[in-house]
């Protein structure tokens, strides 16, 4: 296997409709997010905790982390909540791993792949405010508006999208598609 063909664009599958957002234009908005962060934080009076939401997160957070020229950790959190087929998003979040830093006083920013109907995330500023820190952020790469349940502040955020299931650059449908390039919309799956 030569550099072009790894580097190549991995081609659409049949259960793929379309890319929705391209690896340039996610290179692009992730520059503006992490310079907004940078600049944001720049008087932070410790290092900013970024806890990175598993697994849909990971890529995301990577690229944005490395873009960062301000002192930052990693952590990360890993929830799940009861529903269908791991689609179906209901209010019931659990816990499964905990972060391992101590929160108090400090800056934190959730780092979350996707906003849908915001149980997630109300669960996690909920949780992570009752830990005393100076403050908690959202960093989040896609919303859908339309699937909105729970109001969820974001405060910096990728792209919004239409109500069509993604996968690629992190997020994945049953555990495929996570290391795409790029944004791609699922052909419904009918049951
Ligand atoms: P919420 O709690 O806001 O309803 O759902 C957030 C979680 O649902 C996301 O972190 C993600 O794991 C999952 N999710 C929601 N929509 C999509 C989607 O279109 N694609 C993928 N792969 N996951 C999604
Ligand atoms: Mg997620
Ligand atoms: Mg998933």
């Amino acid at each position: 296997r030569n550099m072009r063909s790894s580097l190549a664009i991995p081609p659409l599958t049949p259960d793929l409709i379309q890319v929705l957002i391209d690896a340039d234009s996610i290179r692009r908005r992730v520059d503006d997010l992490a310079r907004q962060i940078s600049r944001d934080y720049a008087d932070s009076p410790q290092p900013v905790i970024l806890v990175g939401v598993l697994k849909g997160s990971f890529i995301f957070l990577a690229d944005i982390c490395r873009r960062l020229d301000i002192p930052h950790v990693v952590d990360f959190i890993a929830l799940s909540s009861y529903g269908l087929a791991g689609s179906e998003q209901s209010g019931n979040v659990r816990m499964l791993m905990d972060t391992r830093e101590n929160m108090e006083g400090r800056d934190v920013l959730i780092v979350e792949d996707i906003l849908d109907s915001g149980h997630t995330l109300d669960y996690l500023i909920r949780n992570f405010t009752a830990r005393k820190p100076r403050s908690v952020k959202t960093a989040v790469l896609l919303d859908k508006p339309d699937r909105h349940v729970i109001p969820v502040k974001v405060d910096y955020l990728g792209f919004g999208i239409p109500d069509v299931w993604v996968v690629g650059y992190g997020l994945d449908y049953a555990e495929k598609y996570r290391t795409l390039p790029y944004i791609a919309e699922m052909r419904p799956v009918t049951a």
